[in-house]
């Protein structure tokens, strides 16, 4: 009998609530975005990094510098 396994991995980890290392991409099933919220950190299982919403945050305003530098800079070209 086969039994067919729904297809989770095409959801985004972060849709399900799940915390993900920024750095690495791991999703830590222990640690949901709600309790980040509500002032929780982690430390990731994989590259050792420790997380919080401070944190996190932070990493989220770079990345978003980042990406507006690079798209003005292709602007340019
Ligand atoms: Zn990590």
């Amino acid at each position: 009998m086969n039994i067919t396994l729904p297809a989770v991995a095409t959801t985004a980890p972060e849709l399900l609530g799940f915390a993900t290392c920024p750095l690495c991409r791991t999703t830590h099933t222990t640690m949901t975005n709600d309790a980040v919220g509500k002032g929780a950190d982690w430390q990731c299982a994989r590259c050792g990094q420790k997380w919080s919403a401070t944190r996190l945050a932070t990493v989220t305003a770079y990345a978003a510098w980042v990406s507006a530098q690079t798209t003005q800079h292709r602007g340019d070209s």
